[in-house]
């Protein structure tokens, strides 16, 4: 029996009668949650999707606002055996009538207020089934799973059926469905619980989106094995995590968040007291955000690197990491080690592996890896090489201590008059400028140069940039091919929900500059 939800509900404490997850309610209100709450709620619904006799493989798409309900939702998906399918809030109707046609569930789970649009491109669309979740407890699915049973015996899974269908947060174009089998998340969950050094007594602050692999499954999946508990808050509000760290050990976020968490005069060396680990992932951790971080809190914040198709990659090491001489540092700037089980390589255009140092395309192997793109043979064929390693579209380095190093995406790779401008390198010297909170460097169309790099600056608050003194001090400091043709300050960078900057929307809006 490979069913994931069968190793999570293995892993739940023997007291069932203990918390689980503690929220508040949009009023304030507190909600407690026990183990057997968990168990009970997503037995029902198992029991609402398996009364549905859905064919084998049936997809359920959902689209609803964070509640511990939606957790109960996916666990349930997993119990009755059925692939999960997260859609990012955000989407309106043009997504929804893309990624409903692309994946034709058989279910749709969707918040009370979108029932009529989303119904009726569902229904158009050949679904059968439309119910609503609501994060007030409110919505037909809960009460139309209040009448089933709420004892359910997970359905038999092999390690290779479809769990769940990821779609990647669409940073570089639009969005692929990953498709990840029981087997890719729960080896991926027990190798981090050891990795991560989680232990009896861990609470774990949930305070990101659930629609995606972060969230969903590195956080959930995390403290779900370990038993831990969960305080669990719809929204991230930086204060309300602060005020939580005393009851906490472990807290997981994107960049954004520290930067945040940052701007709080109640981040303090006292208020971190009770934490443990401090986790940081789904996009680059400016050095400055993990120096001061350290500084205000004295902890050192463990970053990592993985992706829809691959869940985790690579990660800082917790404690010292056998596999590297003991090593232990937790180094900014690099996303650590190849995590056990992954085989990871850097490799040249011309397909041959790189020797340290180098900078090339970052591929993978192991039991994590996704099985392919839903419905997209060519582009996962594309993806694979012959070897069965999968081509992440990250490019970076592995240095001589066995960190890795992430330099860009192969797509934001600019190639002036030949050569290669790794933008991560030039952002890092810009960002150190005094007054610059952040940086993006974009390539943009050039008649002599082929491409050329554009750099958008963001000034901290209060501080005045002057674009040209940027371009004129980053020549003082690196070779011609190098330097931003043009420089921009301004007020901020597209990102997309998880924090990630949009290059492709810079580059669209400066693509006309030298064209
Ligand atoms: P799409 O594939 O649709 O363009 P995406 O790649 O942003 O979107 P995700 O799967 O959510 O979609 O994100 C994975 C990517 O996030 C990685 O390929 C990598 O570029 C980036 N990433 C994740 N963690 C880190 C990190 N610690 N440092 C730098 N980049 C990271
Ligand atoms: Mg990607």
């Amino acid at each position: 029996q490979h069913n994931l939800f069968s190793a999570l509900r293995a892993a739940f404490p023997s007291d069932l009668d203990s918390t689980a997850v503690e929220t508040t309610a949009a009023d304030g209100t507190p909600l407690y949650y026990t183990w057997r709450d968990l168990d009970r709620a997503s037995a029902r619904i198992a029991n609402l999707l398996a009364s549905l006799k859905l064919p084998e493989g049936s997809r359920v798409a959902v689209q609803v606002e964070k509640s511990v309900e939606a957790m109960a939702l996916y666990l349930a998906t997993l119990r009755a055996g059925y692939v999960f399918l997260p859609l990012n809030t955000a989407y309106q109707s043009a997504e929804i009538e893309y990624f409903i046609g692309n994946a034709e569930p058989a279910v749709v789970v969707c918040s009370p207020g979108n029932f009529g649009w989303v119904s009726k491109i569902a229904f158009t669309l050949g679904t059968q089934h439309v119910f609503t979740l609501g994060d007030d407890r409110t919505g037909s699915l809960l009460d139309r799973a209040a009448h089933h049973s709420d004892e359910h015996q997970a359905v038999a899974r092999s390690a290779d059926d479809l769990a769940a269908i990821l779609y990647t947060s669409g940073t570089t174009g639009r969005s692929k469905g990953a498709m990840l089998t029981h087997g890719n998340m729960l080896s991926n969950a027990v190798m981090l619980k050891d990795y991560w050094g989680w232990k009896k007594g861990d609470v774990l602050i949930h305070a990101l989106p659930i629609f995606h692999v972060h969230g969903l499954f590195v956080a959930i999946h995390g403290a779900l094995i370990n038993g831990s508990k969960m305080i669990w808050m719809a929204k991230f509000d930086p204060k309300a995590v602060i005020a939580a760290m005393p009851r906490a050990t472990v807290f997981m976020g994107v960049p954004t968040l520290y930067v945040r968490m940052l701007a709080e005069p109640g981040l303090t060396k006292e208020a971190v007291k009770n934490m443990r680990l401090f986790i940081a992932g789904s996009a680059p951790l400016l050095i400055e955000t993990f120096k001061e971080w350290q500084q205000r809190t004295g902890h050192t914040i463990l970053e990592r690197y993985g992706m829809s198709e691959t869940i985790m990659l690579t990660s800082n090491p917790y404690s010292a990491d056998k596999r590297y001489q003991g090593q232990d540092e937790r180094r900014g700037g690099t996303v650590g080690f190849p995590l056990p089980g992954v085989s990871l390589r850097v490799q040249g255009d011309d397909g041959k592996d790189l020797p340290v140092g180098e900078i090339g395309g970052i591929q993978v192997k192991g039991p994590n890896v996704f099985k392919g793109y839903w419905r997209m043979p060519e582009k996962t064929a594309e993806e694979f090489t012959k070897d069965g390693y999968f081509k992440t579209g990250d490019v970076g380095k592995v240095d001589e201590r066995g960190y890795v190093h992430i330099v860009g995406r192969s797509k934001d790779l600019i190639i002036s008059g030949g050569y290669n401008v790794y933008p991560a390198e030039i952002e890092g010297y810009i960002n150190e400028m005094p007054g610059v909170a952040e940086s993006a460097l974009v390539g943009v169309p050039h008649p002599d140069f082929g491409e050329v790099g554009v750099a958008v600056v963001i000034a901290k608050p209060g501080a005045q940039l002057d674009a040209d003194a940027i371009v004129a001090q980053l020549k003082s400091q690196l070779a011609n091919f190098k330097i931003p043709k043009k420089c921009f300050v301004v007020a901020e960078l597209p990102r997309n929900t998880m924090g990630k900057v949009q290059k492709n929307l810079l580059r669209d809006q400066y693509k006309g500059l030298f064209a």
